[in-house]
């Protein structure tokens, strides 16, 4: 792209709070030619209270790739251009992606302007590991679908955090706690608003605090979990132990020993005597 190309502008901005918007967010809010949001109406009070007259142009999920030659062709003629959502950080579970994904490989620039995010504003206070930690977004609707998703997730070891609405919230923990069991976790409501609140217990205990209160289904909040933290030799003897007993189903021990070692990086030996132990110990009990 020329030198006379536009900057696309990803500003994060308030989540509850208005107070808890940066400088910098401030000045290229008021300096970009355009701003686009998901929904004008909402955004327009947040400019109004920042003192800031800007022209906006609506970019949500459902016109994503419709708005998007338009948004290009703008940066392409040098137009500056701020993308906003509703809350916090564009792309976090909002849209954005295509559109920065899209602007990459034309060669446009892209400027993160940093700020609040519910992610990393909830971990920041849980009290949970926060060193390691991976974001799943929303848990699927349906029971069926989110337990077998959190099923998939139960050997993470970094801390889980997820996005749910109060109203789905009481069934999202009760899901949480048959599947993964009596792990520490945080609900965090409310971020930065009047009414925010951190609930910490195990997973059954905070599945029964937030069933039978009402006042805990109300709003918007994030869900943390503390990881499955077994050592990560326990949990990579447990996954080879895994491999090998599929593996083993299907073929002569001495093959599923060695393609394991292979899959794994596990020592050949070591399996080898493990499975026999492990056969012999089946037979012995039939
Ligand atoms: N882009 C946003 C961000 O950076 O966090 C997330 C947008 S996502 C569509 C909306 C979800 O974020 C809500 O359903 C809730 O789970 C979480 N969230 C947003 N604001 C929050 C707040 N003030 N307190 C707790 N959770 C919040």
């Amino acid at each position: 792209m020329t030198e006379k190309s536009g900057v696309l502008y990803v500003v994060a901005t308030p989540m509850g709070n208005l107070g808890d918007i940066t400088h910098r967010a401030c000045r290229v809010l008021a300096d970009v030619d355009l701003i686009a949001c998901e929904d004008t109406r909402h955004s327009r009070v947040l400019l109004g209270h920042l003192g800031i007259d800007a022209s906006l142009i609506s970019y949500h999920e459902h016109n994503e790739a419709q708005m998007l030659p338009r948004l290009l062709g703008l940066l392409a003629e040098g137009k500056h251009i701020a993308l906003i959502s509703d809350a916090g950080t564009p792309l976090i579970n909002d849209p954005g992606y295509v559109l920065v994904r899209a602007a990459r490989e034309r060669g446009l620039a892209v400027a993160p302007i940093p700020g609040p995010s519910a992610v990393t504003c909830a971990l920041s206070a849980a009290g949970l590991p926060s060193d390691r930690f991976l974001f799943v977004g929303f848990p699927p609707r349906g029971e069926q679908a989110r337990r077998t998703w959190l099923a998939s997730l139960a050997r993470e070891p970094g801390t889980l955090i997820c996005y749910e609405s109060g109203r789905r919230a009481a069934a999202t923990l009760s899901d949480l706690a048959d599947v993964l069991g009596p792990r520490r976790a945080v609900v965090a409501r409310e971020l930065t608003k009047r009414f925010e609140t951190f609930l910490a217990a195990d997973l059954p205990a905070l599945a029964a605090r937030v069933a039978e209160d009402a006042e805990q289904q109300l709003g918007e909040l994030v869900i943390l979990i503390e990881g499955d933290l077994r050592a990560d030799a326990e949990r990579d003897d447990e996954h080879q132990r895994t491999i090998l007993r599929i593996l083993a189903e299907e073929l002569p021990l001495k093959q599923a020993v060695a393609l394991t070692a292979r899959i794994t990086g596990g020592n050949r030996n070591r399996l080898y005597k493990e499975a026999l132990t492990a056969r012999d110990a089946g037979s012995d009990s039939e």
